[in-house]
C-alpha cells in the first residue's frame, strides 16, 4: 500500500546526547511502524534508563552555558529554527502523514502553531526576568529574580507530536533551561529527531536539547530516571491521566515538580438559540478533526430539546458523509488511529455502549486502518465511552432540558480540560462558561483551538499547570528573592 507520507523513511532513529546522534548504549534498535501502510519506516533506538542519565548528565553539564547566553543569541537561534521548519515545511508534512497518520489539514495545523512558538519564544529572550521590591529593612535593595532551574524533563505523546514535544521543550528552553525530551514511541522523529536536527542547525550549543528515544512498553524506565535524577528539576508531562497519575505518584516521593497535562472528556454545548448549520460545521470539526485525536476533541455534544432533532440529524448525516482513508489524500478527512490497539479499543468500547443500549447514528463499524466518525446517542453513564477519554473520532449526542442542565452533565466529569458552548447571545455564553469546569472554555467556536501564548491547560484530573509561553515562567523558572544591603 503507497500512499501516507509518499514513501517517507528515515532509516535510523537515534538517541541525540551533547550534540551527538549516539545508538542506544544496549545497541537494540525497535522497527517505526506507519499506521496507514503498515510498512516500517525505519529503526529507532530502543533507550533506557541509563541512556536517560547520559541525556541528563549532558543536559546538566550545557546548563549553565545555555543559561548565560546572551539574549540576542538566543533570539537568533529561535528565529533560525523557525526558518528552517518552514523551508521543510513538505518533508515534514510527509513525515508525519507517515509516521502519526496525520492528514495534511493538522499537518498544517501544527506547523503553523509551531512557527508562531518558536517566533515568540524569541522574543521572550528580551523579557524582563525580575522586579525591585520595597523592603522594610533600611539601606537595603530587594529584587524577585527569575532563574532558569536547570535540567528540565519532558514526556511528550504522538497525537499532535511536532506541535506537543515543541511545546515541551522550546518554553523551557526559552528560558535559559536545558532539556532532555523524551517522546512518543510512535513519533520518534516528529517528536523527537526532528527538533533535535533543527535547533542543532540553527546554532542550540551541544547538550541545550537531548532526546532519548525508546521501544513500546519501555518508557517507564526513561520516565523513572528522569524522576529519580536528582539534576533534572522539572518534569512536563503531556499524555493520559493513568499514566500522568503514575508519575504524578513517583514525583511526590522525590518532591519533584511536575507540569501535567492529561486527558479531557470535552463538552460541547449547543443552545436552543444557536445556528444549527454552524453548530453542525462546528461540532464535526471539534469532534472529528485528525480522527478525534486531538485532547481537546468534542466528546459529548448536548443540545438543548427545541434543536435537537434537526442538530442529530444534519450531524450524523454529515459525520455519516466524512471521507476516511490516506492522509495524505487532500479529500480524506479521517485517517488512520495511531495503532491496531487504538482500533480495537474503540471498537469494544463503541460495542459495549451499543450493548448497554445506545444507536448508533453515524459510523460504528471499523475500517481498518481507519475508525469512521461515529455518533453515539442513547450512550447510559455507566458505558466506557462515556467516562474517560477515547482517543477517536467517536462523539456521544445527548439532548437536555436545558443549557444549566447541559453545565450540570458536562461538570460530572473527573476531567477539565476544555470546553465550548454555542448560543446566539453571547453573554449567556459567558455566563455559562463562568460555571463550566474547565480550564479551556470557548463560546460560539468548538474546542479544539490553540495558541502558543495562551495559558494551556486543564481542571480536576485533567493536570496541573499551565503550558503557554506567557506563562512558561511560573513552571520552569524560580524565583530567588534576592537583597543587598548598604555597608
Ligand atoms: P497516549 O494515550 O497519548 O499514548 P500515554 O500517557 O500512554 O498517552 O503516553 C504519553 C507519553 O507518556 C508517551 O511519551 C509515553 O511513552 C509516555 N509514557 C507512558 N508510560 C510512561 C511511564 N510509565 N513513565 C513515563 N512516561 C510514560
Amino acid at each position: 500500500m503507497v500512499g501516507a507520507g509518499s514513501g517517507w523513511r528515515r532509516e535510523k532513529v537515534g538517541h541525540f546526547i551533547g550534540g551527538e546522534w549516539t545508538p542506544a548504549g544496549s545497541g537494540r534498535w525497535y522497527p517505526n511502524l506507519s499506521p496507514w501502510s503498515g510498512h516500517v519506516l525505519g529503526q529507532v533506538a530502543a533507550g533506557d534508563a541509563e541512556d536517560a542519565y547520559r541525556a541528563i548528565e549532558a543536559a546538566h553539564e550545557a546548563f549553565a552555558g545555555w543559561a548565560a547566553i546572551p539574549p540576542s543569541r538566543r533570539q537568533q537561534i529561535f528565529l533560525g529554527a523557525a526558518g528552517i521548519l518552514e523551508s521543510r515545511r513538505e518533508e515534514i508534512l510527509h513525515a508525519l502523514a507517515a509516521e502519526t497518520g496525520c492528514g495534511r489539514h493538522f499537518g498544517d495545523v501544527q506547523l503553523g502553531f509551531t512557527l508562531k512558538l518558536l517566533r515568540q519564544a524569541a522574543q521572550l529572550a528580551y523579557r524582563p526576568t525580575g522586579e525591585l521590591l520595597p523592603s522594610d529593612v533600611e539601606g537595603t535593595q530587594a529584587m524577585a529574580v527569575r532563574r532558569p532551574v536547570g535540567v528540565v524533563g519532558a514526556i511528550a505523546p504522538w497525537n499532535a507530536s511536532l506541535t506537543l514535544s515543541g511545546r515541551a521543550i522550546v518554553g523551557p528552553l526559552a528560558l535559559g533551561n536545558t532539556v532532555v525530551l523524551k517522546p512518543s514511541e510512535e513519533a520518534p522523529y516528529t517528536g523527537g529527531a526532528l527538533w533535535a536536527e533543527i535547533l542543532q542547525e540553527a546554532g542550540l550549543p551541544p547538550g541545550a536539547l537531548n532526546v532519548v528515544a525508546h521501544a513500546p512498553g519501555e518508557a517507564g524506565g526513561i520516565g523513572d530516571a528522569m524522576l529519580a535524577s536528582p539534576l533534572v528539576r522539572r518534569i512536563n508531562f503531556t499524555g493520559s491521566t493513568p499514566t500522568g497519575r503514575r508519575l504524578a505518584e513517583k514525583a511526590g516521593r522525590h518532591l519533584k515538580r511536575v507540569v501535567l497535562q492529561l486527558s479531557g472528556q470535552n463538552p460541547l454545548i449547543i443552545a436552543r438559540d444557536a445556528d444549527v448549520g454552524y453548530a453542525v460545521d462546528a461540532a464535526a470539526y471539534g469532534a472529528f478533526v485528525h480522527q478525534g485525536q486531538v485532547c481537546m476533541c468534542a466528546r459529548r455534544i448536548y443540545v438543548e430539546r427545541p434543536l435537537a432533532e434537526e442538530f442529530g440529524a444534519r450531524f450524523a448525516a454529515k459525520a455519516a458523509a466524512l471521507p476516511a482513508g490516506d492522509p495524505s489524500d487532500p479529500a480524506t478527512v479521517v485517517g488512520p488511529v495511531i495503532n491496531e490497539w487504538a482500533l480495537a479499543l474503540l471498537d469494544r468500547r463503541v460495542n459495549e455502549a451499543v450493548e448497554l443500549g445506545a444507536r448508533v447514528l453515524a459510523g460504528g463499524v471499523p475500517r481498518p486502518p481507519c475508525y469512521p466518525a461515529t455518533v453515539l446517542a442513547g450512550v447510559p453513564d455507566e458505558a466506557e465511552i462515556a467516562q474517560g477519554e477515547t482517543f477517536g473520532p467517536v462523539v456521544i449526542l445527548e439532548a437536555v432540558d436545558s443549557a444549566e442542565e447541559a453545565v450540570a452533565r458536562a461538570n460530572a466529569s473527573d476531567l477539565g480540560l476544555a470546553a465550548s458552548v454555542i448560543t446566539g447571545d453571547t453573554r449567556r455564553g459567558l455566563r455559562l462558561a463562568a460555571r463550566l469546569d474547565a480550564g479551556i472554555v470557548h463560546v460560539n467556536d468548538q474546542p479544539v483551538n490553540d495558541e502558543p501564548q495562551m495559558p494551556f491547560g486543564g481542571v480536576k484530573d485533567t493536570g496541573w499547570g499551565r503550558f503557554g509561553l506567557g506563562f512558561a515562567a511560573e513552571e520552569f523558572c524560580d524565583l530567588q528573592w534576592v537583597t543587598v544591603r548598604d555597608q
